[in-house]
């Protein structure tokens, strides 16, 4: 794996400032508010895990940030620039999110699959195309199942698909939304290895997660939410081994 986040130049220098920063960040779904001023900051080639019950708003603060679903008040900043004054599509080409569900397209083969990407996205040459998509897809250990349609793929495979995909578009920042949630338990692992790996190679990463083994290893920073807010910010060994609130020693008794 060769991939790590570029590091962007901003006014002719190298930007050292943060990569993501969310200032306030309010986001409702009609009338209700379910993310209520989450503000957070991300250093560069750093993982933030984010833990936290059902409902709490994790998937909603992902949403936000590459605009699927608009703020309603608060910014995102990436790395140093609003992101609510980017162009949609642009936006998500610099901030990669993968869900839970992979949604490839299933008549396309892995390779097609990414390729595609670079090609509406990017505008690149077809050649051009499958060449990147077989690097990328040989860096998250698919070198052989490139011409597998998805149902030829096992859930593990076809999640790391969806992830070159994402990494195809040289992102500086990739948010992970559960995406070992729905796969066979003997999967999971092999996908954590490899958010794991992405990590110790710099790249930025926000990842949702529900397995607090992997969020204790790979973790720079823990973030745990509880009914729209950041209830707790700190190092691994601060969030699992010495939680202040009772509202996050509950929610790890119930988890661990
Ligand atoms: P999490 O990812 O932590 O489980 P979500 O961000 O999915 O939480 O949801 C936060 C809250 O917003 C929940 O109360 C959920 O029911 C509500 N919600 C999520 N998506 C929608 C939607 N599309 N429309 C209305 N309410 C939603
Ligand atoms: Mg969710």
């Amino acid at each position: 794996m060769t991939y790590t986040s570029p590091m962007p130049v901003v006014d002719g220098r190298i930007y050292e400032g943060s990569s993501l920063e969310l200032k306030d960040l309010t986001m409702a779904y009609g009338p209700v508010d379910v993310l209520r001023g989450v503000s957070l900051t991300v250093a560069p080639g750093t993982t933030t895990c984010v833990i936290g019950p059902s409902g709490s708003g994790k998937s909603t603060m992902l949403r936000g940030i590459n605009r699927l679903h608009e703020p309603k008040s608060g910014d995102v900043l990436i790395h140093g620039e609003s992101a609510l004054q980017v162009k949609p599509d642009v936006l998500r080409s610099r901030i990669g999110l993968v869900f839970q569900h992979f949604n490839l397209f299933p008549d396309h083969t892995a390779l097609e699959n990414v390729a595609l990407a670079l090609r509406n996205v990017k505008r690149m040459s077809k050649g051009e195309s499958r060449r990147i998509a077989h690097q990328r897809l040989a860096e998250v250990g698919l070198a052989e199942r490139t011409d597998h349609r998805p149902r030829d793929l096992s859930g593990g495979q076809q999640q790391r698909v969806a992830i070159a995909r994402a990494l195809a578009m040289e992102p500086e920042v990739m948010l992970f939304d559960e995406v070992t949630s729905a796969l066979d338990p003997e999967l999971v692992k092999g996908v954590l290895n490899l958010l794991a790996g992405l990590g110790q190679r710099g790249m930025t990463m926000l990842v949702v997660t529900h397995e607090m083994k992997f969020a204790r290893r790979a973790a720079d920073q823990v973030v745990f939410m509880d009914e729209g807010k950041i209830v707790e910010v700190g190092t691994p060994e601060q969030i699992f081994d010495a939680p202040k609130s009772e509202r996050l020693q509950r929610f790890l008794s119930e988890v661990l």
